[in-house]
């Protein structure tokens, strides 16, 4: 078989058959295809698309070109969730301790910050202590014993995503649905998770910013899902606007812990929907699995559960007693209104933007994130304001990166004398 022929079939509109695609991933992963070619061919997927099945088999040999973790010994039925990546999105915090409570296992490998967007593993890292780097071993006996573990993903998981990963960076192939559906669940399917429930964003902040778009990929990865055998669900939610009224690693944290005091906000909305969708596909009733989220919350053992996962893990407890104490940068900034109307959009994207000024992001891989800097949101889309009021408090310890970070944020919002339609939360569910 030759490289060659893959890239001119594709080119010419043909699906690619199994032993094309397992031969195309091995080259890729073994370092016999240079990048120029790989860059073609990834360009001619871009460009005349793959079908479900294609799209499958790539997934599947992504997810082979690496390690393939073991259910091992953890007994039960094992769920995890993955976001396509957002502003404040800290579900995770909320999902995971409410639906171990519920009996559920959670086996979750998280990722960084990327861009402008949030990464589970540096909000856990606000729980002074907390160890994201599991050896195999601990990962299942923490899963076993708490009922969770967030980690880190080890180097050898999904070596052929990491390579094509950075080639479609350069090479302007980032943005393909069967190339982005691919790379996300090669990676989800390398674990052993029986359920797997996608929060998959659209708007301003996220990666599609149109609602058919993230139908699309939704659908791609649903579908993907299923092949593998795997209980496959995904919401589609908005990110037109930051969840909940908290940005910056500490600032969501104690946010998280908030919605598990009984504060409700939108964060807590698309919290529950993903929950109640994991609860679903382990064969419980829709309306019960509502009902159960509220009382997990409003028992206190969704908090409870958090401690316990946080403690197994190292992190500092006491900050969920008293999540005030969570640091918080000593220089603040507000962004004002510049004229009374109507809050009318966001740019999230930017929001998250003036975060990693902020210092919360990184601009280079491994760069170190600043915990304690933030933005605490004031006004929500739609709502009325007058001229001077705080539309945003932004605080960091670093009076430059403040300036550089409000600034930013600063043209980050519309307003308008005409009330806006508010962009709707919840806009499908893909079972
Ligand atoms: N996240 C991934 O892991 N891969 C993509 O291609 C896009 C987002």
């Amino acid at each position: 078989m030759r490289f060659y022929d893959i890239i001119d079939r594709k080119k010419n509109k043909f699906e690619l058959t199994r032993e094309e695609i397992d031969f195309f991933v091995k080259s890729v992963t073994d370092g016999s295809a240079p990048d120029y070619q790989i860059s073609a061919l990834l360009m001619a997927i871009v460009l005349n698309g793959m079908t479900e099945k294609e799209t499958f088999y790539l997934t599947s040999a992504m997810t082979e070109s690496g390690e393939i973790m073991k259910k091992g010994n953890i007994r039960g039925i094992c769920v995890d969730k993955h976001s396509t990546g957002g502003v404040s999105d800290s579900t995770t915090l909320v999902v995971v301790p409410v639906v171990c409570s519920a009996g559920l296992k959670f086996a979750k490998l998280s990722g960084r910050g990327l861009g402008h967007t949030g990464g589970t593993l540096d909000k856990l890292e606000s729980f002074t202590g907390f160890n994201v780097n599991l050896s195999a071993e601990e990962f299942e006996n923490t899963v076993n014993t708490v009922g969770a573990a967030i980690s880190g993903q080890t180097e050898n998981i999904d070596p052929a995503d990491k390579k094509l990963y950075a080639l479609r960076d350069v090479t302007a192939t980032v943005d393909s649905i069967p190339l982005i559906a691919s790379s996300i669940m090669s990676k989800k399917l390398a674990s052993f998770a029986d359920i797997i429930v996608l929060d998959v964003k659209y708007g301003s902040g996220a990666f599609m910013k149109k609602e058919a778009d993230a139908e699309k990929l939704a659908e791609a990865m649903v579908d993907i899902g299923k092949r593998a055998g795997r209980k496959t669900a995904a919401v589609i939610t908005s990110m037109e606007q930051p969840l909940g009224t908290d940005i910056g690693c500490n600032a969501e944290a104690a946010g998280a812990v908030r919605i598990l005091k009984g504060e409700k906000n939108d964060l807590y909305e698309v919290s529950k929907i993903l929950a109640v969708e994991i609860l679903t596909l382990s064969g419980i009733e829709k309306d019960t699995a509502y009902k159960m989220f509220d009382n997990i919350i409003t028992s206190g053992q969704a908090l409870k559960k958090l401690k316990e996962i946080v403690s197994a893990q190292g992190g500092d407890v006491s900050l969920i007693d008293n999540p005030e104490n969570f640091e918080r940068g000593k220089f603040f900034c507000e962004a004002v209104a510049e004229k009374n109307g109507y809050l009318y959009s966001f740019d999230a994207e930017k929001i998250g933007l003036a975060n990693v000024a902020l210092g919360g992001g990184r601009k280079r891989k491994g760069d170190a994130v600043i915990h304690s800097c933030g933005i605490n949101m004031k006004i929500r889309t739609g709502e009325k304001v007058e001229k001077g009021q705080a539309v945003a408090v932004l605080f960091s310890p670093d009076k430059d990166k403040l300036r550089e970070g409000t600034d930013i944020f600063s043209k980050s919002y519309v307003i308008k004398d005409i009330k806006p339609e508010i962009p709707k939360l919840i806009y499908k569910i893909i079972e």
